[in-house]
């Protein structure tokens, strides 16, 4: 175990981590984030971002990540590529444990994120990375030409479908019901966009052996059963914030997302949660890294009331 406790321990090395990190560390305080993948967290998937203001010609979501973490770096922030497997955030030493240690803080950020959400079907499991994505911004450019199916009714399933009609072939785009949750700038673009609409449809099954060949559907009215031929499938039906871990501790609501209000307090004294795994209106890269900003003012004004 450490010697020494951390002012700040932060959960997850997404854009809302970093940022956290950065002003904690620029107010002197001592920061640690544990991160089990990669500096950006899914920020990291992410082909170009053209919506992080600052970047004329847009940035790589990998790029960006690692941008953060040297800018982080600078300042003394120390990083550990760990696994948190169990936490206890309820003491005033609170304690984390990784795959690889125990870690001691004062405060914890929880920048966990939140993670693409599966239909769930084995061939889904079977077929993933062959052909099956969970990011058209990352994968699209692989099925230039060819015909694709984006699963979704929400913004990102029309994002990815307006995105995917000027690359690919043929993009249909499969919903469960018969009306988009999408934003409506988004409907509009897509009555003017490559992009057939397959309404009331359920996918029963991806099709395809050691590669994606198509989709089977069934019409969530009748029943009834097709096939429709592609070589690509964009699952986009939401995401699931990764609050596993801290459910027991700490308050969410139904979807799971822990709930914190724009301070970023949870219910537990000294637990701050920031970016995507916090309950808010607009997911982003910038809303993230405005969070992790946010909750540093207040992990300072808490640590200026306690005395450990
Ligand atoms: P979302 O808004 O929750 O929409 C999920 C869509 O998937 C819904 O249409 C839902 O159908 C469908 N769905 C859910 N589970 C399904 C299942 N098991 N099988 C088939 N379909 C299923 O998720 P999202 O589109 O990923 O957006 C998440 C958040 O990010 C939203 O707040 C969104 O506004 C935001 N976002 C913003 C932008 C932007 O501003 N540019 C872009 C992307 C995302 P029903 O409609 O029937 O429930």
């Amino acid at each position: 175990m450490q010697t020494s406790i951390y002012d700040c321990v932060i959960i997850g090395g997404g854009p809302a981590g970093y940022t956290g990190a950065l002003y904690c560390a620029r107010a002197g305080l001592s920061v640690l984030v544990l991160e089990q993948m990669t500096p950006g967290g899914q920020m990291a998937t992410t082909g170009t971002i053209d919506n992080y203001p600052g970047f004329a010609d847009g940035i790589d979501g990998f790029q960006l990540g690692e941008q953060m973490q040297k800018g982080a770096h600078r300042f003394g922030v120390q990083t550990k590529f760990e696994k948190v497997t169990a936490v206890d955030l309820a003491k005033d030493v609170k304690t984390i444990t990784t795959d690889r240690g125990v870690w001691q803080a004062k405060t914890v950020m929880l920048a966990t994120g939140a993670v693409p959400r599966r239909l769930g079907l084995e061939s889904e499991t079977r077929l993933r990375g062959r052909g099956v994505s969970y990011c058209a911004t990352c994968d699209g450019m692989f099925f230039k030409d060819k015909t694709v199916a984006v699963i979704g009714g929400g913004n990102s399933a029309a994002e990815d479908a307006l995105f995917l009609s000027k690359v690919c072939k043929k993009v249909y785009l499969v919903h469960r019901r018969d009306t988009l949750r999408a934003a409506k700038v988004y409907q509009t673009a897509l009555e003017h966009a490559n992009v057939t609409f397959l309404w009331n449809s359920r996918v029963c099954e991806i099709l395809g052996d050691q590669q994606v060949t198509g989709i089977q559907i069934a019409d969530g009215i009748t029943g009834e059963q097709q096939n429709i031929d592609c070589n690509g499938v964009f699952v986009a039906i939401g995401r699931d914030p990764d609050t596993a871990l801290f459910k027991a501790q700490i308050k969410t609501d139904n979807a799971g997302y822990i709930m914190a209000d724009e301070t970023t307090k949870t219910n537990l004294p000294g637990v701050f949660a920031i970016g995507d795994v916090r309950t808010k209106p607009l997911r982003q890269v910038v809303t993230a890294a405005a969070d992790g900003a946010v909750a540093s003012k207040f992990v300072e004004e808490f640590l200026s009331t306690q005395h450990i």
